[in-house]
């Protein structure tokens, strides 16, 4: 599986990177929605997007938005975010988003979020 991990923390990339690692996957990671548009337009084969929301230049909602209106890519996005106001989650999931993880989390939490949207 290879995941492109949309975050501006190079903390929670390695974080995330080091759990897809242990599980043999592969990951890429873009600091930002802009380099994650740029790096769909060139890789092929992701699995699984995680988006973070809050980012600079392009954001998590910001790219969500791009998506929709230019049709960036159709590989499942799954939100990671602090905030967890409910509204603002469904919001989120009707501009594209499959599912949201809250962080902090584990690596139990994100490959069943990971299984679920796969699986969809
Ligand atoms: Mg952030």
């Amino acid at each position: 599986m290879k995941v492109l991990i949309i975050d501006d923390s190079k903390t929670v990339a390695q974080v995330i990177g080091v759990m897809l690692k242990e599980e043999q996957h592969s990951h890429l990671w873009a600091k930002n929605g802009q380099e994650a548009i740029d790096i769909l337009k060139t890789e092929t084969g992701i699995d699984v997007i995680l988006l973070d929301w809050n980012m600079p230049i392009v954001d998590g909602p910001t790219f969500l938005k791009l998506n929709q209106d230019e049709k960036i890519t159709t590989v499942p996005i799954i939100m990671l975010t602090t905030e967890n106001k409910f509204q603002k989650m469904t919001q989120m999931m009707d501009m594209g988003a499959s599912e949201y993880i809250t962080k902090p989390f584990t690596k139990d939490i994100l490959f069943s979020k990971i299984q679920m949207v796969l699986s969809k």
